[in-house]
Parts: C-alpha cells; sequence; structure tokens
C-alpha cells in the first residue's frame, strides 16, 4: 500500500500557501511545487490547513450507554469535525476508575482508527465523590492517563479535591473539574436569573460555578498541582481565572463552541435540545467568554460533545437530558463566534483547538502543529462555504445538536489522522478503510520505535 500524500495548494493557518508532502504517517515536506511518483494527490486549493484538532471534553458513552454512542461512532463524529484525538470522558458503566476500564476505552480507539482516543480516569471510584479512584494505576496503566476528572459531577468534597490535586502532581497529571457546587444547584434547570423566574424553572447560579472555580484555583496553588477547568460559562468564572492566572497558578480553562454562540435567551421555547449543563447564559457572558478566549485568560475550546437517544432530548424539558453534540459542528460555531468576528486568527485557531489542549493532556505530537518531522495529522477545512445545519451534517449516534436549521460557516473537507485520510471530500472514509490503515500505522511506529 502506497502511503504517500501530496496535498497541493493548501493555506497554512498563518496565510502562507504551501503544498503538504506525508509519507509514512509523518510530515517529511512543506513547500511550493512538490511532487511525488505514485502520492494520492489532495487539491487543497482554498483551504486551510490546521492541525488535527484535539478535544478535551469528548463523551464517547461506552462502555455501556452504546445506544447513545459508541467509540466508534464518536470518533467518526470527531474525524468529520477535523479532530485527529478527543479524550473521552469517564462517566461511562462501568465508569472509568480502574486500569482495566481505561485501557479497553483506548483499545477501542486504536482499533476503530478514526482519532486517537485518550480516555480520563474518574477522580473518584464511581463517580461518587467518596474515595479516590485507582488513579495511580490509571497513570501506569498502558492508556497512560493524565487527565482526571468525575466530569457530570463536581469533586464538591474539597479534602478529596486536595487529595486528588495532591496524587496527580507525583505523575504530571491534571485534575479537569466539572465546577457546580451541588447544594447551589439542586434541581436546576437553566441559567438563573429573570428569564427563569418568568420561564418558571429553577435556576442555576453563576456563583455555583464561580465558587468552586475560587476554591479550586486556591487548593491548586496551595499544594502546587495543575487544575484544569471544564466548561467554563459564567463573567465572573472569566475574572476568577484572570485574578489566579496573574496570581502565578497553574490552571488552564476551557469554554465550550455553544456557551460562545448561544444565549440562555434559547430557552423560551422550552426547547430541550438547548437544554444543557451548565446552562447557556446571557449575552454578557457570551461576550465575556470570547474575550476571555481572545486576551489568553481562557486557553482552549473544549467541545463537551454529549450525544443522547432521541427519547431523552424529545421531552418536555424539566424531563430531558442535559447536553449537545458538538464535534460535528465545533470548527464552524468557532469561526463564527471568534473568527468572523475579527476577535481571532487562524493561528489561534491552530491553538486553542489542537497545541494547547494537546499539551494539557500530555499528548505528544502536536507541539509544533504541521511542520516537516512531526506526526501528520491535519485537517483541511473551507472556510468560504455556508451551509444550513442539519441532521445529515451528523455522523455520530445523537442527534441533539443544537444548530440543526441554522446557517453556519464552513466544512471539514479532508482530515489526515496518523498519516491516513480519515475524511476525504468533505466525507468519512469507510470504516474498514480507516481500520487497515490503523493496523499499518501503528505497525509502522513499532516499527520505527524498534
Ligand atoms: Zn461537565
Amino acid at each position: 500500500m502506497n502511503d504517500t500524500i501530496l496535498v497541493r495548494g493548501a493555506t497554512l493557518a498563518d496565510g502562507t500557501g504551501a503544498d503538504i508532502l506525508v509519507s509514512g504517517g509523518v510530515v517529511t515536506e512543506i513547500g511550493a511545487g512538490l511532487s511525488s511518483a505514485g502520492a494520492s494527490v489532495i487539491d487543497a486549493a482554498g483551504l486551510i490547513a490546521l492541525p488535527g484538532l484535539v478535544d478535551l471534553h469528548t463523551h464517547l458513552r461506552e462502555p455501556g450507554f452504546e445506544q447513545s454512542e459508541t467509540v466508534l461512532t464518536g470518533s467518526r463524529a470527531a474525524a468529520i469535525g477535523g479532530f485527529t484525538a478527543v479524550h473521552a470522558m469517564a462517566n461511562t458503566s462501568p465508569v472509568a476508575d480502574t486500569a482495566g476500564v481505561v485501557e479497553q476505552v483506548m483499545t477501542l480507539g486504536n482499533t476503530a482508527g478514526y482519532v486517537t482516543v485518550r480516555p480520563i480516569g474518574a477522580v473518584t471510584a464511581g463517580l461518587e465523590g467518596q474515595r479516590l479512584a485507582e488513579i495511580g494505576a490509571m497513570a501506569t496503566s498502558r492508556a497512560r492517563v493524565r487527565v482526571f476528572s468525575d466530569d457530570g459531577k463536581c469533586v464538591s468534597d474539597a479534602l478529596l479535591m486536595r487529595r486528588a490535586l495532591e496524587y496527580v502532581t507525583t505523575f504530571d497529571g491534571v485534575v479537569a473539574q466539572h465546577a457546580q457546587e451541588p447544594r447551589l444547584t439542586e434541581g436546576a434547570q437553566m441559567n438563573e436569573g429573570t428569564l427563569s423566574g418568568e420561564l418558571g424553572l429553577a435556576g442555576w447560579p453563576a456563583v455555583a460555578e464561580e465558587s468552586i472555580i475560587a476554591r479550586d484555583v486556591l487548593l491548586a496553588e496551595h499544594v502546587g498541582a495543575r487544575l484544569h477547568i471544564c466548561h467554563l460559562s459564567t463573567a465572573g468564572s472569566v475574572d476568577v481565572l484572570r485574578w489566579a492566572k496573574a496570581r502565578g497558578i497553574q490552571v488552564t480553562a476551557e469554554v465550550t463552541p455553544h456557551h460562545l454562540l448561544l444565549t440562555e435567551q434559547l430557552a423560551a421555547g422550552y426547547d430541550a435540545r438547548y437544554k444543557v449543563n451548565p446552562p447557556l447564559r446571557r449575552a454578557e457572558d457570551v461576550e465575556a467568554l470570547r474575550s476571555g478566549v481572545a486576551d489568553g485568560t481562557i486557553d482552549i475550546v473544549a467541545t463537551d460533545h454529549a450525544p443522547h437517544p432521541v427519547e431523552a432530548k424529545d421531552c418536555e424539558w424539566g424531563a430531558a437530558a442535559f447536553g449537545m453534540v458538538g464535534l460535528e459542528s465545533a470548527l464552524s460555531v468557532v469561526q463564527s463566534a471568534l473568527v468572523d468576528t475579527g476577535m481571532i486568527g487562524w493561528s489561534d485557531v491552530a491553538r486553542i483547538l489542537s497545541r494547547v489542549p494537546a499539551e494539557i493532556g500530555r499528548l505528544s505530537g502536536y507541539a509544533d502543529g504541521i511542520a516537516v518531522g512531526a506526526a501528520a495529522n491535519f485537517t483541511l477545512y473551507d472556510s468560504g462555504v455556508t451551509r444550513t445545519f442539519a441532521t445529515s451534517d451528523l455522523r455520530g449516534k445523537g442527534i441533539n445538536s443544537p444548530y440543526l436549521g441554522d446557517s453556519l460557516p464552513g466544512r471539514v473537507m479532508a482530515t489526515i489522522h496518523a498519516g491516513y485520510p480519515t475524511v476525504l471530500d468533505g466525507e468519512l472514509v469507510d470504516a474498514e478503510t480507516v481500520a487497515a490503515a490503523a493496523v499499518v500505522a501503528a505497525a509502522g511506529r513499532e516499527a520505527k520505535r524498534g
């Protein structure tokens, strides 16, 4: 099999035009007018070449909730969105709180081959918030877990949070906190404010997020640990984070695409597609989050891709599940919210959706972006098109997207993962071809290692 790919006429994130030659899983040449006999040629005229996107916050649902998503279907959703790596959250069944479960998830990801699947380990056993999970065993397992999170639930016990932070420092890990003070959010359905009162829905106050972030940055400072904050959603959270960073605390944070684009007003129609945790907030919060990304206070964008079966969302607001799918639309939403508004450029997109999420997750191969000698993980994106987003744009099992029927810019035309294509001509490469290419690529890496 010839594994040489020649990408012709792409525009790199810094605006320069170049051909990209890929062979043996790595980028071997970047420059003008490249040629290579027998290479598969991808015409990238008019397309932006971005380093492979890395999601730090994906719910793949397997094991246990395969009716919502599997590692394979979620990987396909990721690839069509331009991702080459995802970090899979631990709230599966069984919970990913042992070496056995994280190794299982990693193996399923390797077999599917569409993206690199890096399991996230639970902080507490069973996500129950009572005692620490087998953090050390997960860190030293074949999955080499570096990110730990009880996401879906907050590690609300301050002593457990302290112990977890202390533990992960021993192997350069990070605790990713879902910041939600549980007592302040009992029964919460949407952002707390005037609108929640009018709609008669129980409110989720901003202070429930901000108070946990404030506590945890101080804990991280006290023990000298790395802390990551999941899905920041309020202006006050951005303020707390800015203060913590100015103080030199080792904290990073993510914001989701939906919190950068949508507001609580969407709850007014009681359409449960807009029900998410943390909830959609006020327009002022959206503005503060956008500014936080633009000035570097918020480090990355992460999807919180949360697929659900139709019946879990197609019901009354109070009974519906929290969450939205996001892998397939993330890059388009970031373009809409941040690039088309002039707040950031494409090299910033490469930073917030590839380089820094990989750095936080201690995932190698992404530090240099698209560079000679680097692993060939990149995506070719057409930022010039506009589409009406539809279920036909989704590739995972979940159709609970908040953007259905909305006009979104951009489309991923090709994705290259570990040197082989997972998306070509705007469509997924079939599962058998990708799985076979993954086996060849893994053997190649193994041979190089000797
Ligand atoms: Zn969460």
